[in-house]
């Protein structure tokens, strides 16, 4: 389970920049302070995931191309951590439509060179439209209701009571995946992607996790949720 910070309030919102070319970077410094924000800068993907978890900002505005780690590994951490808006900064406008398709969960992005104004204004607009939004609901299936904001999966008792699934990060990941879009059957390697992105891991690796998963959905009295689909993947399926 991982800790949470509650929402900071209008006036000290932070700003987290990784951009590693000097120039680029005070002049969005200067910018982002001048229109009332705060900012932190990370000069390489590692300081950048360091300040993140100490900083834990309002919104990241990252670079593609970092030394270090780059930014897309960078963006993966960031959501495997939580819901952070992130603005993806690149040099190549071929590099959106590949962003777009990778579906990484980027707010918004921008090509340079740009106008800093303008980087600014991108900033407001997704810092109102994420905070206007209200709490992500927790998804219900049967008894469990998964909260991916907080992190953890209850199990909802005959006797009005609940109590959390002891999951492990991937576990947690793969049940929240498959959750999402029940009846929907996901692949090995879409899996992978999603659940185990840090990981070079085999497709039977995940076998090894949904099945440590599907006996912990057992033991907490929720059957055989999770089916197998012969040779293809997995979907959560229940008959409602
Ligand atoms: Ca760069």
């Amino acid at each position: 389970m991982l800790a949470t910070t509650p929402p900071s309030s209008h006036s000290d919102r932070l700003v987290l920049l990784v951009e590693d070319e000097p120039g680029i970077s005070s002049v969005l410094d200067a910018y982002i302070r001048r229109d009332g924000l705060r900012c932190a800068t990370a000069a390489d993907g590692l300081e950048g995931l360091r300040l993140f978890r100490t900083m834990r900002p309002d919104l990241v505005l990252l670079d593609i191309h970092l030394p270090g780690m780059d930014g897309l590994d960078l963006l993966k951490e960031i959501r495997s951590e939580g819901q952070t808006p992130v603005i993806i900064v690149t040099a190549l406008a071929d590099d959106v439509d590949k962003l777009l398709g990778l579906q990484l969960g980027a707010d918004d992005y921008v090509v340079k060179p740009f106008n800093p104004a303008e980087v600014v204004a991108r900033i407001r607009a997704v810092l109102r439209r994420t905070s206007a939004q209200p709490e992500q609901a927790p998804i219900r299936v049967g008894s469990i209701e998964i909260d991916e904001q907080g992190h953890v999966a209850m199990v909802h008792l005959d006797e009005g009571r609940a109590v959390p699934l002891p999951l492990t990060l991937t576990e947690f990941r793969l049940l929240a995946c498959l959750a999402a879009q029940p009846r929907r059957c996901f692949s090995r390697s879409f899996l992978i992607e999603h659940c185990l992105p840090e990981s070079e891991a085999l497709e039977r690796v995940i076998d090894s996790h949904i099945s440590k998963l599907r006996r912990k959905l057992q033991i907490a009295g929720q059957g055989d949720l999770i089916e197998a689909v012969r040779g293809i993947g997995y979907r959560l399926w229940r008959e409602s």
